[in-house]
């Protein structure tokens, strides 16, 4: 068989048979066969009205009792139509024997009509036929076709004739410097990539070769990357297929679709086979939400896959996935993926390379500081960043420069967080207003605690994402973990925006649901993780259960606990919202005047914010001199 001539793309089976394209094939042509055959012998037959077989004898008496009108010479027999036929009777016929000598004559006596046989040309009667045939054949194959593919996913025939997607790259073309920061992790498959290049240096000591590496880490971090990085590193082929690709409505599917993917590989070692997303397929299999056959199905025979490879075959196993903690033991043990390679977010300097590897495809103009912006961007990952640099991209062209500038980045950020901007969504006067000393609200508290960072711009330009206006903040410098101190500002600075609205319109509004949701999870987590409540001390009453994604943390405490729990939480959200208020009804000159600076702008710079801020302070400041003075 021609392994080259068989696409894997199409995922064709190929368990030693014919693959199934030449199948297919086979079986339309007997199928045409047959049905020119069919066609042909009909065609030959006598086709009008019922012809019966009569012996020479009786032909002969027919013709000299001048029962005969004409006859046919066709071929092998004589057709015969008689003068005056009988019911459901046009023609006889018989076979032909040598006596033309005897026959011709009598024919001519008796004035019978003559036909002598026409021999018509063979090719092209075959040809008709086969048009005849294969058009009408044709067109129902098609039909058949296109409703079998409109039953989805190649009908009820399809099943179990692995059309998964698998992905075959010869080469990715990408390698380690495509993928910045991330340093640790390149470091631990620089190793992988070199068992691929020389296998032969390991075997030859008696060493293993790894076979599986697993690649843990949040979304959009490289992950996927840095799989082909690996392959594209090594110059061998990378075999790539999504855990989901495997889970399919009906038992064995899976199963069949791993089998043929290391087949596939096998042949092809070496090579690196990449299975994203595997916590789809690989999740524990004890798990208390009942069993699923199907996965489980599909995740034994991935071991029993993983433990069929010869280890000095250097195919090497590369799987991703953001919840490693739900993953089934047996796929984590020694000689399976018992390489974890952690893929973190990126640190600053992290965030600057890679926006960096991504500034290299598009045209920056000198007003551009990465620095800046990979300190603006404390959180976001790599998939973040790249989209980032195009956002901005597009942002210069509909601007028509022809480069990116700094705003854009800037721009971009703002879009790629928070949503586009809602040009053409009106706030009447009065929610302008209040959306305006709600965003100052938080701005000022923020200026007002020295602990807390200082503000980039404020806006009360609605975005796409629903927020009606926020606060940029920026930090100063890269922070990995934050104090109690911090925490506490930071609650304060969560509650401004609804204290100033308190304060101002002695009314408050739905505007703060969002603050009020990061401020509660954040005092919980106080509380229940980070041991920073008198009343609980360092008791741990909540584990995170995922690693990498924002949700899932789990109570593990008693119930009376979990109310004391919420009791407590309460308690610092009061605390936090009470000093907000304080700290802006002491500075209502400052509020009252940088909100109605802001409602009339939309946007302002924290430069422009700080300089009202300063200006309103000395001014206090003067006043409260000059109130001195009188005093004396
Ligand atoms: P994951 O698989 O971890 O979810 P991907 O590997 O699919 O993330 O990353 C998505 C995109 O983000 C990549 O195609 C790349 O453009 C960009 N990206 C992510 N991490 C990095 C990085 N460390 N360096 C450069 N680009 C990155
Ligand atoms: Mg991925
Ligand atoms: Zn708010």
């Amino acid at each position: 068989m021609n392994e080259n001539k068989t696409p894997i793309g199409n995922g064709d089976k190929n368990n030693g048979r014919l693959p199934k394209n030449t199948q297919n094939m086979l079986m339309f042509v007997v199928f045409l066969l047959a049905v020119v055959l069919v066609f042909g012998i009909f065609n030959n037959y006598p086709s009008e009205g019922a012809s019966q077989k009569i012996t020479y004898d009786q032909f002969i008496d027919m013709l000299e009792n001048d029962q005969v009108a004409a006859v046919e010479d066709a071929g092998s027999t004589w057709k015969i139509t008689p003068k005056d036929p009988e019911e459901g009777i046009s023609t006889y016929y018989t076979g032909k024997m040598d006596d033309d000598t005897e026959l011709l004559p009598l024919m001519k006596e008796k004035d019978v009509e003559i036909t002598p046989y026409i021999q018509n040309d063979l090719w092209v009667s075959i040809i008709w036929n086969l048009v005849i045939v294969l058009v009408p054949v044709l067109l129902l194959w098609a039909l058949l076709g296109m409703a079998m593919r409109r039953m989805g996913g190649g009908g009820v025939m399809g099943v179990g004739k692995s059309k998964a997607k698998v992905y075959i790259e010869k080469e990715t073309g990408i390698t380690f410097k495509d993928v910045a920061g991330e340093e640790e992790a390149k470091e631990s498959l620089v190793e992988v990539v070199d068992f691929l290049h020389n296998p032969t240096k390991y075997t030859e000591i008696g060493a293993k070769l790894p076979k599986g590496a697993l690649l843990v880490g949040p979304p959009g971090t490289g992950k996927t990357l840095l799989a082909k990085a690996v392959a594209g590193e090594a110059h061998v082929p990378f075999f790539s297929l999504a855990g989901s690709d495997f889970v399919e409505m009906f038992v064995g599917v899976g199963a069949s679709r791993v089998r043929d993917l290391f087949d596939e590989a096998k042949k092809n070692a070496p090579c690196i086979v990449f299975i994203d997303e595997i916590d789809a397929i690989g999740k524990s299999r004890d798990s208390r939400l009942g069993g699923n056959d199907e996965r489980e199905q599909t995740l034994n025979q991935l071991l029993a896959e993983m433990d069929g490879f010869e280890s000095n075959q250097a195919c090497i196993i590369l799987a991703a996935t953001n919840r490693p903690e739900v993953l089934d033991q047996a796929l984590l043990r020694p000689g399976r993926f018992d390489r974890r390679i952690i893929v973190e977010r990126p640190d600053l300097k992290g965030r600057e390379d890679i926006l960096k590897v991504h500034a290299k495809n598009v045209k920056l103009d000198e007003s551009v500081d990465l620095a800046a912006v990979a300190l603006a961007t404390s959180g976001a990952v790599g998939a973040d960043l790249a989209n980032m640099i195009n956002e901005a991209a597009i942002q210069a062209v509909k601007n028509g420069r022809k480069a990116i500038c700094q705003k854009d980045l800037f721009d971009a950020m703002e879009v790629v967080m928070m949503g586009k901007e809602k040009k053409n969504s009106i706030l009447s006067p009065e929610e302008r207003r209040i959306a305006s000393y709600h965003e100052v609200g938080h701005a000022l508290t923020t200026a007002l605690q020295k602990d807390a960072e200082p503000v980039q711009k404020i806006t009360i330009v609605p975005r796409t994402s629903g927020v009606l206006g926020y606060v940029l903040q920026m930090p100063e410098e890269e922070k990995n973990m934050m104090t109690q101190k911090e925490m506490e500002a930071r609650l304060v600075t969560y509650m401004g925006g609804r204290a100033a609205e308190e304060i101002v319109f002695d009314s408050v509004t739905s505007g703060a649901s969002n603050d009020i949701q990061q401020a509660t999870r954040l005092a919980r987590a106080m509380v229940t993780q980070y041991g920073m409540s008198k009343r609980f001390g360092l008791m741990g009453l909540e584990a995170r259960e995922s690693l990498y994604l924002e949700n899932g943390n789990v109570l593990n405490c008693s119930d009376e606990t979990a109310a004391q729990v919420d009791g407590e939480v309460m308690k610092i959200l009061k605390d936090a919202y009470e000093e907000a208020k304080r700290l802006l009804t002491e500075n209502r000159e400052c509020l009252d005047r940088i909100s109605e600076f802001l409602i009339e702008k939309e946007t302002i710079t924290g430069k422009e914010f700080m300089e009202i801020f300063h200006k309103v302070r000395d001014e206090a400041a003067d006043y409260h001199q000059e109130e001195l003075i009188f005093a004396e």
